[in-house]
């Protein structure tokens, strides 16, 4: 056991491992190349029954671990979306863990629950969300979106769904392209999954609002109450952006809660060349978005927006006797504004982020990305053979393998996934899939915090040499 007052002297050979692993993350395979197994057999069956040096320990992180980690904040990862971080944000990290609070309600930390509110403020204003909204961090989108699930739940019940269970007729919408935590929250909430109706898109993948409209009014006829819908701004597969005016007006129609789900491209909104995805909002029940994918914060950190919180609070409060205070109704007790009890002390690393960046930083590098992905979706067109499978958009392209005159999708499926493993293989860029209407697609996605040009040029090599290789 390390005594607090020997601190300083051991934390070299942690900031020294950490300042080296930065600055070499290059030099790693992006995606681990460990087999399954690999890292649980080399990991002792019990504990040491002594205590073992921090020397020792580091030791084993290098030699054990980390073969079997895969670098999320390699230059090169491309794949899924990122979850970036920032020196700024480890530092926090360092902060928070110091600090070690939980902050569940305001007197447990009141900085913690004042940083939190002003946090939320500061970035409500800066993605120019209306100034009514009031925001909370959450751990991640899916809790977020599970939360605004339980509240258009209690609200479509009368409040009576808490206390009386959930009735069966209850309807949720979204896109056949929403991301599957929607699918989860319906299911956990209780509404369950038999009523989440997928509403069809249009050419871009955008939820088609006349469907949404259709569905609901038929649904009704049914005798099912609908209850809220989802609409995404950025979704997973193809970053589509639904038309949230077209939807909000639906949803007030029929008094439906209106969730929208920005995990990943409301970070854009910080640019105001991309505020028209937003055009509607004040029609939108919540929102939720996560600094932990594109702003440089650390997972995890997921920001969720309520138009109304009284409704928020009254779907979450519980009041056992521990947790009555004098200081309650004139500060927020966060604890009432989501799931866990307990919660860490996020705001803090927003706070650093927000601060060491800038606005103006953090507008730079995401407007660095936009433009790397413009070069790149630019050059991987002129690829024999390759094809872009939609307009490039934000720091996100789409494309695939099409050589002239094979028209079998089969076959074509079975060659771009012959191409993602050649590339993934190689170790030097990670890529991820998707399907479009069925056409396997190669989903490249520029967001690490640090990456350049010359990174680009690499990823832009290879994936044109494993083309190639695949010899068609
Ligand atoms: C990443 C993502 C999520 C899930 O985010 P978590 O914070 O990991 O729960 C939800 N929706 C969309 C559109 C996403 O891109």
């Amino acid at each position: 056991m390390i005594a607090p007052g020997d601190f300083k002297k051991n934390s070299d050979v942690v900031i020294d491992w950490i300042d080296h692993y930065l600055n070499h993350i290059t030099e790693f395979p992006v995606k681990s190349q460990v087999m399954p197994g690999e890292v649980y057999r080399k990991i002792p069956e019990r504990p040491p029954r002594d205590p073992e040096s921090l020397e020792r320990i580091m030791k084993d992180l290098h030699e054990v671990i980390l073969p079997g980690i895969t670098h999320w904040q390699h230059p090169n990862f491309h794949a899924y979306f990122p979850a970036n971080n920032s020196v700024e944000s480890i530092f926090a990290e360092f902060v928070t863990s110091a600090i070690g609070a939980q902050c569940m309600i305001w007197d447990t930390s009141p900085a913690a629950a004042e940083l939190e509110e002003r946090m939320m403020e500061w970035l409500r204003d800066a993605i120019h969300l209306p100034p009514g909204f009031d925001g909370v961090i959450q751990d991640s989108a899916s809790s977020a979106t599970l939360v605004a699930l339980i509240t258009a739940r209690e609200v479509a019940t009368g409040f009576r769904s808490n206390e009386e269970g959930v009735p069966g007729n209850l309807r949720v919408y979204c896109s056949g392209e929403t991301h599957s935590s929607i699918e989860k929250g319906v299911g956990v909430c209780g509404i369950g999954k038999k009523n989440l109706v997928k509403v069809g898109v249009d050419e871009q993948l955008r939820m088609d609002p006349r469907l949404l409209e259709e569905q609901v009014m038929a649904d009704i006829h049914k005798g099912f109450q609908p209850c809220a819908a989802v609409g995404t701004i950025g979704t997973t597969g193809t970053l589509a952006v639904d038309p949230i005016d077209a939807i909000g007006e639906i949803c007030k129609k029929y008094h439906m809660w209106f969730h929208v789900d920005a995990a990943y491209a409301g970070t854009a909104l910080l640019l105001p060349e991309y505020r028209w995805m937003i055009e509607g909002i004040e029609k939108v029940d919540s929102f939720v978005f996560n600094p932990h994918k594109w702003m440089f914060t650390n997972f995890d950190c997921s920001v969720y927006y309520v138009k109304n919180a009284d409704l928020l609070i009254s779907a979450f409060e519980v009041l056992p006797e521990y947790l009555k205070t004098k200081s309650r109704g004139s500060v927020n007790d966060y604890r009432d504004w989501g799931v866990p009890l307990g919660r860490r002390f996020r705001a803090l690393k927003l706070w650093f982020v927000l601060r060491g960046f800038g606005i103006s930083g953090i507008e730079e590098r995401l407007r660095t990305h936009i433009g790397l992905n413009r070069y790149f979706s630019d050059e991987i067109r002129k690829i024999p053979g390759i094809i872009l499978a939609m307009e490039p958009f934000l720091n996100f392209t789409i494309f695939r393998l099409h050589p002239s005159g094979v028209k079998d999708q089969e076959l074509l499926n079975r060659l771009n996934e012959k191409l993602l493993e050649e590339i993934n293989g190689r170790g030097k860029l990670f890529l991820t899939h998707t399907k479009i209407r069925g056409a396997y697609s190669l989903r490249m996605v520029i967001g690490q915090t640090y990456v350049e040009q010359r990174h680009i040029d690499l990823a832009i090599n290879e994936i044109s040499s494993a083309a190639e290789n695949l010899a068609i």
